[in-house]
């Protein structure tokens, strides 16, 4: 059983009893309720509530980006942090290019025949 001490009189007690058998302090569970303490967006200071989907970074509502991605089949909409975002998008420039290539490389080989 993990012992801390007492935070009144420093006398070791377990973790799980609920008052200082010695001087009766009570021993509560450290609860970190202060906002600041929290995790914080990566790009400002405010605590995050949310996290990109794609790197896992933790933000605010204000810092993440709802995107359209593709994986294989079929695809959905994630929220990511402002540089996966960005990369999102090229990706889906990319991928516009790529498709219209394709459609263009096919008509000309059509058209040859
Ligand atoms: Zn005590
Ligand atoms: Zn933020
Ligand atoms: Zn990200």
């Amino acid at each position: 059983m993990p012992l801390i001490p007492c935070p009144a009189c420093g006398r070791q007690i377990s973790t799980e009893a609920e008052a200082c058998p010695q001087c009766g302090h009570p021993n509560k569970p450290i609860i970190f309720v202060d906002d600041n303490s929290g995790p914080s967006c990566y790009a400002c200071r405010k605590t995050a509530t949310t996290r990109c989907q794609s790197c896992g970074q933790l933000s605010c509502a204000m810092h993440v980006n709802s995107i359209y991605v593709s994986h294989g089949r079929g695809g959905g909409y994630e929220l990511r942090c402002n540089s996966c975002y960005s990369y999102a998008q090229a990706w889906q420039v990319i991928g516009i290019v790529i498709a219209a290539i394709v459609v263009i490389g096919f008509f000309i080989f059509v058209m040859g025949r």
